[in-house]
C-alpha cells in the first residue's frame, strides 16, 4: 500500500517534495530532538491523488491518517475526542515552497460542545475554553464551509460593544461563552445543519480544504508570480496543539535568528502573552520586540536562542521561527529559511562565510538573485527630501523609497495602476486577498501590524518598500480617508514613504538611484570567482553602456541600432528613412543616420574600452515606427515636404498584416543593402577613430531574423566589401567579426549550414519564443488571461526559456552549431538572458555568455555563479526537457 501519511519521527529535511517545507523541517527538528509538538504529515502525493479523485480523500488515505492519529494518542496520552483527556490538533497546509498565508489552517480542532467543558475544567480556565471554541467555529466555518468571516467579526464587534470591551481580551469567560453560542447559531443559520460534533468528521473535512486551498484564488496568483508549478500540490501538517494563551506564563511568537531587514546577527522577532499565533501575524494586537522575553522569561530566551542557533547551523542558513510558550514550557511550531531584504542576504551570506556556519558555494546559492533588484532601486533625492515633512512614522518593514498616488483597496491599486498610475497601498493591515493589489503598488503603507505582519513579510519578499504599524496614521477604508495628525488625505493624493527608516511624507518626493555596497562588491567578486559564463549587456546608448559595465558587464551582446533613434531629435531622419521610395532618397536620409550612428558607436566603444561590442543591423518592426493618428500623420507630411495624401499613401503601402513576420530583420536589408553599407561604415569608421585614440575596440556586426543561410551569405558580402571599401579609405583595418542571431525556428533546425557563414551566433529568444509558440508577443496578455482560466497555462511561458519546446530548438542549434565550428562563441541576447531560471539553462547548453538589460547584470552574475555551483559538469549535463 502506499504510504500517504508520515509521523513526524519518520521523515526528514530531505522529504520537501513529498512533505513540504514545513513537515520536513518538524521532522528533522523531532530528529534532532528539539521540543516540537507530536504530529504526522499527509504529503504532496496525497493532495494530488486528491485532485485526481475529484476532491475527495481515498479510503486509503483516511485508513492512514487514523492510525496515525492513534499514534499520536499514544505518543501524548491524549485521545481524540475524549471526555477526560482530549486531544485537540491543527491542521496546516506547508507547500514545497514557501507561500505564507496562501493557504488555510485550522486550529483547536478536536473541540466540540462537550470537549470545551472538559477544556476548561482540565486547565481551570473557562474563558481560555470557550476562546479557544469561538476561534475553531469561525476557522472552520471559514476555511471549511466557506462562511464569509464577516458574520463572525460582526457578531463578535456587537458583544463587544455590548460588555464596553475594547479588545477581546477584556472578555469575560461569559462573554466567551455568549459568544460561541452565537457562533454555533450563525454556523448552523447559514450552514443550514448544526456545526459538526464528530472530532474525526471535523478532521477529514479540514484536511480536505487544506487540500483545495491549494488552488484558491490568491495561492494560483502567488505560484503564478513565483513560478511555481500547480502539480507540486501541498501537504497538510496534522499536530498536537499548544497553546500560548493560558495565562501569563503562555505566550507565542515569531523570530528570525538574524535581522531579516539589516543581516545583523542578533534575533529579531516579536512575541505576545496570553495570545494565539494568529493574534501576531494578523496584526490584531501590536507585540512586543523579542528582546523583552529576555527580561520576562530569561530561561525561555536561552533556550530559544540556543535552538535558533543549533538550526542555523545544522541548515547553514537563517531561519525563521515560530515558537509558543505554553505555561512556561517551549515548543518550537516551525522553522524555515527566513525571507529577507536584498541587503540582508548579502549581510547574512557574507557573515555566515566568516562566522564558518557556511561556505561560500552555500552562501551564494542561498540569494535570490532577483532579489537585487532592490539593492539597485532608488532612494529619496537629499535635496528633495531635506525639503519634505515627516506627517507620521511606522515600523521600518521593508527597505526602500517610493511615491505614489493613495489606494485604499488591492482593487483600487489594480485599477489605478492599469490606468498607468503609481500607486501606493495604504490599509489598515493587509491579508493573503490583497496580494494582487500589492504587486502592483510601488510602496506599502499599514497602521496596525508588526515587523513580522502579512504586509511586512510579503512586501519583503516582493523587494517593495513598506512601512507597517504606523499607528498616527488612521485609516477609515470605508469613506477612504486616511487621517493624519487632523488633515485628511484621499483616494489619488500622492504621498511617499521610506521603508528604510519608516518615515511617512506628504506629496511626492524625487527619488535617485541606489548606492552599491561593500557587500554587494563581494559577493559579486565571489560570483564572479565561481561562474563559468560571460555576462554581457543589451545597451543601446553610451549612457546604458556605461552603467552596465559599472555594473559588470564584459561587454556588449545586443546594440540594437534602431532604437538609438527613439529619441525626438533623430526620430525624423529614421522616418525619412523608413518612407523613402527610391535608392536616391533613401541614402539621402542615410547620409543624416551616419554620423549620428557613428557618434553613439564612439561613445559606446569608448566605455567598453577593452571588451566585444555586437552590434545588430538594423531591425525595426516598421509599424513602431510610424506614425498611427491622423495629426501625427499630418506633423510628419509637412516636416517630411510632402503631401498628406502622399504620406498617407506610403503608409498604406507599407502596411503589413503581421508586422512581426514581416519586413524586418535582414530582410530589411536584403531589400535596401544601402541600409547594411551604411551602418557597417558608421560601425567601421567609429571603430578606427577608438582605436587611433588608443581604446581597444571588437566590433561584432550581427544580422538579426535570419531562416535560411543565403541571407547571411548575401549580408555578409556586403559588410565584407563596405570593410575594405573602409579600410582602404581609412588606410587602416580593424579586427571584427560578423554573425547572426537565431531566433527563428528554421534556423534552429538549419543551424549547421548558418554556423558555416558566422563567427558567432546570440539566441534571440524574444522571437523564438513569439515563433516557438506561435504566440504574439504584442497580444499575448488576452491570450493569457483565458489560459490561466482554463488551467492551460499556470504562468506566462514566456517568463522562462522553455525547456521542453523552445529549449530543445535552442538545444538542437548549440549542437548543429558547434558540429561545423567548434569553438563558434554562442550567447542569448533575448529577455532571458537576465531570467536566473533561464541563465542556468544557458549554462547547461555551455553558452560563451548571457547578456541583458544594464540593472539586471548583477542578477545574471550571481545566477551564473548559482548555476555552476548546481552543475559543475556543464559540459556533460544538458537538461532538456527537465
Ligand atoms: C529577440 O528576439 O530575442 C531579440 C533580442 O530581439 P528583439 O527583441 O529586438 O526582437
Ligand atoms: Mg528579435
Amino acid at each position: 500500500m502506499k504510504k500517504y501519511v508520515y509521523m513526524f519521527a519518520e521523515g526528514n529535511a530531505g522529504m520537501k517534495n513529498l512533505l513540504g517545507g514545513k513537515g520536513s523541517n518538524l521532522a528533522e527538528m523531532t530528529r534532532l530532538g528539539l521540543p516540537v509538538p507530536q504530529g504526522f504529515t499527509i504529503t504532496t502525493e496525497a493532495c494530488n491523488e486528491y485532485y485526481d479523485a475529484g476532491g475527495v480523500l481515498t479510503a486509503e488515505m483516511e485508513e492512514q491518517i487514523f492510525k496515525s492519529m492513534a499514534e499520536m494518542e499514544i505518543l501524548t496520552g491524549k485521545v481524540f475526542g475524549d471526555l477526560k483527556n482530549p486531544l485537540l490538533v491543527s491542521v496546516r497546509s506547508g507547500a514545497r515552497a514557501s507561500m505564507p498565508g496562501m493557504m488555510d489552517t485550522v486550529l483547536n480542532l478536536g473541540l466540540n460542545d462537550e470537549v470545551v467543558e472538559v477544556l476548561a475544567k482540565e486547565t481551570g480556565n473557562p474563558r481560555f475554553a470557550y476562546d479557544s471554541y469561538r476561534r475553531f467555529i469561525t476557522m472552520f466555518g471559514d476555511v471549511v464551509m466557506e462562511i464569509d468571516k464577516e458574520h463572525f467579526d460582526a457578531a463578535m464587534d456587537e458583544i463587544k460593544e455590548r460588555s464596553g470591551a475594547l479588545s477581546d481580551n477584556d472578555l469575560d469567560s461569559d462573554d466567551m461563552k455568549e459568544i460561541t453560542k452565537t457562533f454555533l447559531k450563525i454556523y448552523e443559520e447559514i450552514q443550514g445543519e448544526p456545526f459538526p460534533q464528530d472530532p474525526k468528521e471535523q478532521l477529514i473535512s479540514s484536511i480536505t480544504a487544506v487540500f483545495r486551498s491549494w488552488n484558491n484564488f490568491r495561492a494560483v496568483y502567488y505560484r503564478r508570480m513565483h513560478n511555481i508549478p500547480g502539480s507540486w500540490g501541498t501537504a497538510v501538517n496534522v499536530q498536537e496543539m499548544v497553546y500560548g494563551n493560558l495565562g501569563e506564563t503562555s505566550g507565542t511568537g515569531v523570530a528570525f535568528s538574524r535581522n531579516p531587514a539589516t543581516g545583523e546577527n542578533k534575533l529579531y522577532g516579536e512575541y505576545l502573552m496570553n495570545a494565539q499565533g494568529e493574534d501576531v501575524v494578523a496584526g490584531i494586537r501590536t507585540p512586543v520586540p523579542i528582546s523583552h522575553l529576555h527580561e520576562q522569561m530569561p530561561e525561555i530566551y536561552n533556550e530559544f536562542q540556543n535552538i535558533a542557533d543549533r538550526l542555523e547551523h545544522h541548515y547553514g542558513d537563517m531561519q525563521d521561527l515560530e515558537f509558543t510558550i505554553e505555561k512556561g514550557k517551549l515548543f518550537i511550531l516551525q522553522t524555515r529559511s527566513g525571507k529577507r531584504t536584498a541587503m540582508a542576504a548579502l549581510q547574512v551570506a557574507v557573515d555566515m562565510v566568516a562566522e564558518g556556519i557556511a561556505g561560500k558555494e552555500e552562501a551564494l546559492s542561498r540569494i535570490d538573485p532577483n532579489s537585487l533588484d532592490a539593492l539597485l532601486h532608488p532612494a529619496f533625492k537629499p535635496e528633495a527630501l531635506a525639503k519634505a515633512d515627516v506627517i507620521a512614522t511606522g515600523l521600518p518593514a521593508s527597505p526602500g523609497a517610493a511615491a505614489g498616488e493613495i489606494a485604499f483597496t488591492a482593487e483600487e491599486a489594480f485599477a489605478a495602476h492599469e490606468a498607468g498610475k503609481k500607486v501606493l497601498l495604504v490599509r489598515t493591515e493587509t491579508s493573503p486577498e490583497d496580494i494582487q493589489g500589492m504587486n502592483v503598488s510601488e510602496g506599502i503603507l499599514t497602521s496596525r501590524g508588526g515587523m513580522t505582519s502579512h504586509a511586512a513579510v510579503v512586501a519583503r519578499g516582493m523587494g517593495t518598500p513598506c512601512i507597517t504599524g504606523s499607528t498616527a496614521s488612521q485609516i477609515d477604508e470605508k469613506t477612504k480617508t486616511l487621517t493624519i495628525k487632523g488633515k485628511a488625505y484621499t483616494s489619488g493624493d500622492w504621498i511617499s514613504i521610506d521603508g528604510t527608516t519608516g518615515n511617512v511624507y506628504a506629496g511626492q518626493i524625487e527619488t535617485q538611484p541606489a548606492e552599491i555596497s561593500d557587500n554587494f562588491a563581494t559577493i559579486m567578486q565571489w560570483s564572479d570567482d565561481i561562474r563559468q559564463l560571460g555576462i554581457r549587456t543589451n545597451a543601446d546608448t553610451p549612457t546604458d553602456a556605461e552603467k552596465a559595465r559599472e555594473l559588470g558587464a564584459e561587454g556588449i551582446g545586443l546594440c540594437r541600432t534602431e532604437h538609438m533613434f527613439f529619441g525626438e531629435d533623430r526620430i525624423f531622419a529614421f522616418r525619412q528613412m523608413i518612407v523613402a521610395r527610391n535608392e536616391v532618397d533613401r541614402r539621402k536620409a542615410l547620409a543624416k543616420i551616419l554620423p549620428v550612428q557613428q557618434d553613439d558607436f564612439e561613445n559606446i566603444y569608448r566605455s567598453m574600452d577593452g571588451l566585444p561590442v555586437t552590434i545588430r543591423l538594423l531591425d525595426p518592426p516598421l509599424h513602431e515606427f510610424l506614425p498611427t493618428n491622423e495629426k501625427e500623420i499630418i506633423e510628419l507630411a509637412a516636416e517630411l515636404a510632402m503631401t498628406h495624401e502622399a504620406l498617407k499613401g506610403i503608409i498604406t503601402e507599407l502596411h503589413e498584416t503581421n508586422p512581426m513576420l514581416g519586413h524586418r530583420g535582414c530582410r530589411l536589408a536584403i531589400s535596401y543593402p544601402e541600409i547594411a553599407e551604411m551602418q557597417t561604415e558608421a560601425i567601421l569608421r567609429a571603430a578606427i577613430v577608438v582605436k587611433r585614440e588608443g581604446v581597444k575596440v571588437f566590433p561584432e556586426i550581427m544580422v538579426p531574423l535570419v531562416s535560411e543561410v543565403k541571407e547571411l551569405t548575401f549580408l555578409k558580402k556586403v559588410i565584407l566589401d563596405t570593410a575594405e571599401r573602409i579600410f582602404k579609405d581609412a588606410g587602416e583595418r580593424v579586427e571584427f567579426e560578423v554573425g547572426t542571431m537565431i531566433e527563428i525556428p528554421r534556423a534552429c533546425i538549419t543551424a549547421d549550414a548558418i554556423a558555416k557563414e558566422a563567427d558567432f551566433f546570440s539566441f534571440g529568444t524574444n522571437d523564438l519564443t513569439q515563433m516557438g509558440y506561435g504566440l504574439s508577443r504584442d497580444d499575448a496578455g488576452q491570450i493569457l488571461t483565458a489560459y490561466y482560466k482554463e488551467g492551460i497555462f499556470e504562468f506566462d511561458p514566456t517568463s522562462h526559456i522553455d525547456r521542453d519546446g523552445v529549449g530543445v530548438l535552442m538545444e538542437m542549434a548549440t549542437g548543429k552549431a558547434r558540429k561545423t565550428k567548434p569553438q563558434m562563441h554562442l550567447g542569448i541576447c533575448g529577455e532571458h538572458g537576465g531570467d536566473p531560471v533561464s541563465i542556468e539553462f544557458c549554462h547547461l547548453l555551455g553558452f560563451d555568455y548571457v547578456s541583458c538589460s544594464p540593472f539586471r547584470v548583477p542578477i545574471a552574475r550571481l545566477s551564473a555563479a548559482q548555476a555552476e555551483i548546481a552543475y559543475p559538469n556543464k559540459d556533460k549535463k544538458i537538461l532538456v526537457g527537465s
